[in-house]
């Protein structure tokens, strides 16, 4: 793409980590059953239900986006509404397919401090509107870590659940960087989901080093119901899905996921450090996952810019969010802050 071998414009720039190439290649043996029948399936399939502690049900899906749409629409009918903060992916990032899967759906959003819903928020969006004539809420969707990097405690998350139960709503995570959440939080990850109240999460691979999957995990089996229709109708069941599941394998086996998500948090650390002293530089966030937001003056973005860096700057407004992945160098992180230096 340029003549940088890395980038801090996204996690997903990254490549597919070595494990999960090794998986990949493994299950390139012989043939397997198709449409999720095969041993591969099965066997990622346990490592979830070990790794969260619990008998889940558990589908594999191609993106971020399908999961969460796809498991938003198994939570609510087409007359309901979903409550998300301003800056979830789901809002922002989905092309509306939230609502086109659910038939409609209406999407509403809350606020909170540092990309986290307030509880009180929540409540005060249901109890807004309580007749025929507005989408009854159903269900609330929180993203971990959140889109701007930072890591819901367990203690927020069951303030949540607190008012979800109180007004019978159904709890969605958008769990795309749930790895760098647990990474920073050090605890187990049924304590951060079903422990939670959380019903149906959507666990991401692709930024913590595979190639293509992420995995819907209903902790509630009931609402899994035809779910896998579901899945079939959006052109979400990958026939040859052993090579979906498989690389999860590598992932899981030693705890490669977790090792991959700490060192992109570590990188993130060493750029947050890196940057937080240089004039006219701002760091916008608590920096917990692996990345770090940052204002600087618009010269400086268009000297990086010019200099081959690749970052995006709409994700916060008036801000330019540099992600760390779970290859990122020292070097990397050394040659950027170079350059960022220089342009200053
Ligand atoms: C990357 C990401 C997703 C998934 O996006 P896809 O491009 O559809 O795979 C979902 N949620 C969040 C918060 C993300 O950052």
């Amino acid at each position: 793409m340029n003549d940088k071998p890395q980038q801090f414009a996204s996690d997903n720039y990254s490549g597919i980590c070595p494990e999960a190439l090794d998986y990949t290649v493994k299950a390139n043996h012989h043939h397997e059953f198709a449409y999720g029948a095969d041993h591969w399936t099965e066997k990622a399939t346990n490592l979830l239900r070990e790794l969260f502690e619990t008998d889940c049900d558990v589908y594999f899906v191609f993106n971020g986006t399908a999961a969460n749409s796809l498991a938003l629409s198994s939570l609510c009918q087409s007359y309901h509404s979903i409550i998300c903060h301003e800056v979830a992916h789901v809002e922002t990032d989905e092309c509306g397919a939230p609502e086109f899967f659910s038939n409609g759906s209406k999407i509403l959003l809350g606020s909170g401090e540092n990309g986290k819903l307030n509880p009180q928020i929540i409540e005060e969006l249901v109890l807004k509107r309580t007749d025929i004539h507005y989408p009854k809420p159903k269900v609330v969707s929180v993203t971990q870590a959140t889109e701007v990097g930072t890591v819901y405690q367990k203690e927020e998350l069951l303030k949540i659940r607190e008012v979800c139960e109180k007004h019978s709503l159904k709890v969605h995570m958008d769990g795309a960087r749930l790895a760098n959440a647990l990474a920073w939080l050090k605890i187990k990850p049924k304590e951060i989901t079903w422990q939670c109240g959380i019903d149906v999460l959507c666990f991401g691979g692709t930024k913590n080093g595979l190639a293509v999957g992420e995995t819907v995990i209903f902790f509630d089996r009931k609402l899994a119901e035809d779910f896998g229709y579901r899945c079939k109708q959006a052109g979400q069941l990958a026939s040859k899905m052993r090579f979906l599941a498989a690389p999860w394998v590598g992932l899981l086996n030693d705890k490669v996921w977790l090792k991959n998500a700490a060192h992109a948090n570590a990188c993130a650390e060493k750029l947050e450090h890196q940057l937080a002293n240089l004039p006219n530089i701002k760091i916008m966030f608590p920096r917990q996952a692996n990345s770090v937001f940052v204002q600087m003056p618009m010269p400086v973005i268009d000297r990086l810019r010019a200099n081959g860096w690749h970052f995006y700057t709409f994700i916060a407004v008036g801000g330019v969010r540099l992600m760390c992945s779970w290859d990122t160098t020292e070097e990397s992180i050394e040659q950027f802050v170079a350059d960022i230096k220089a342009a200053l």
